[in-house]
């Protein structure tokens, strides 16, 4: 089945180690998501925390132009990448072999500049996380949740142009307060790329009900983060009905119209058992069905939830 995949941090291994997006040994490469039958893969530019304040723009150039090497790359070999820029782009990338979209994770990486927002933009990004764990110039990460900070002003101001450029904004790793900020002033529906529920399993990177119950309100799209350490309280423990557990909790909570997946490969240290990398997606879809999730929920859960949003926000 075709798979939106809403985070992954493969560029960073391939920026790292001088590898490929097509072929690697990585948690992820495209060889393999189009031996599953394709599909649209998220790609992260994450900027290390060290950065958020100085050097994350200069940091995540490096990994822009790693993409488009990548991309390049591509063409040579023959491979029919379409990256998603425009709502008419994601109308059409089933037709393509396989499709990307990309993303920047840390909003420190623009430096508390909003022309920097709109050159990134330009570049080609259409979705951007807006903290990652600890307190940027947007808000407060998780790590920072109990000083109750939310979006500061320049916050206000990036969520707002982020609107109106039509990037999706991203709640994964900001402190609650934060998130009902963004809630409250989101005119598009958002997105938590990978986050998982804290009624399965309690941690501070998952989602509370209440948090879940909002998204939904807002037509947003929760990507399911395949960490062992999000998925279950022992990690070891880890497998694909761990998935499943938190797939079956948010569709008993709010619907099937806002779960996907956000599988945070190669930026995961330990993926769950049986779901070891990209090419475990089939095995996944089959266990949900077997789990007597409907064919139905489960293309919803694939791409049909991603594939909407987009056409919402691009
Ligand atoms: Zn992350």
């Amino acid at each position: 089945m075709y798979i939106c995949d809403c985070h992954c941090d493969t560029l960073t291994k391939l920026h790292e180690q001088g590898t490929s997006l097509y072929e690697n040994d990585h948690h992820l490469d495209l060889r393999r998501l189009i031996a599953n039958g394709g599909g649209l893969q998220f790609c992260a530019i994450y900027v290390p925390s060290e950065y958020r304040y100085q050097g994350g723009l200069r940091y995540a150039l490096l990994l822009l132009d790693k993409y488009n090497r990548e991309l390049a790359d591509l063409s040579r070999r023959g491979i029919d990448c379409l990256p998603v820029l425009t709502r008419q782009d994601a109308r059409d990338a089933r037709r393509h072999q396989v499709a990307t979209l990309l993303a920047v994770e840390e909003g420190g990486a623009v430096e508390g500049s909003l022309e920097a927002l709109r050159i990134f933009y330009q570049l080609g990004v259409r979705c951007m996380t807006l903290t990652w764990s600890n307190r940027n110039d947007i808000a407060d990460g998780v790590n920072d949740a109990i000083t109750g900070g939310g979006l500061t002003a320049f916050g206000r101001q990036v969520v707002r142009e982020m609107n109106r450029l039509g990037m999706i904004v991203d709640v994964s790793h900001i402190a609650p307060q934060g998130f009902w900020d963004v809630i409250e002033l989101s005119e598009k529906p958002i997105m938590a790329t990978h986050s998982d529920a804290t009624a399965v399993c309690d941690v501070p990177r998952n989602l509370t009900d209440d948090q879940i119950r909002a998204i939904a309100a807002n037509r947003g799209v929760i990507g399911i983060n395949f960490a062992s350490q999000f998925l279950a309280a022992d990690p070891a423990e880890a497998d694909i009905d761990s998935i499943y557990r938190h797939i079956d909790h948010m569709l008993a909570l709010v619907g099937d119209d806002c779960v996907a997946f956000g599988s945070d490969y190669d930026g995961i240290k330990r993926p769950p058992r049986g779901a070891e990398g990209v090419e475990k997606f089939p095995a996944i879809i089959e266990y949900l069905l077997k789990k007597n999730i409907p064919p139905a929920s489960v293309e919803k859960i694939a791409h049909l939830n991603v594939f909407r949003l987009l056409d919402e926000v691009l």
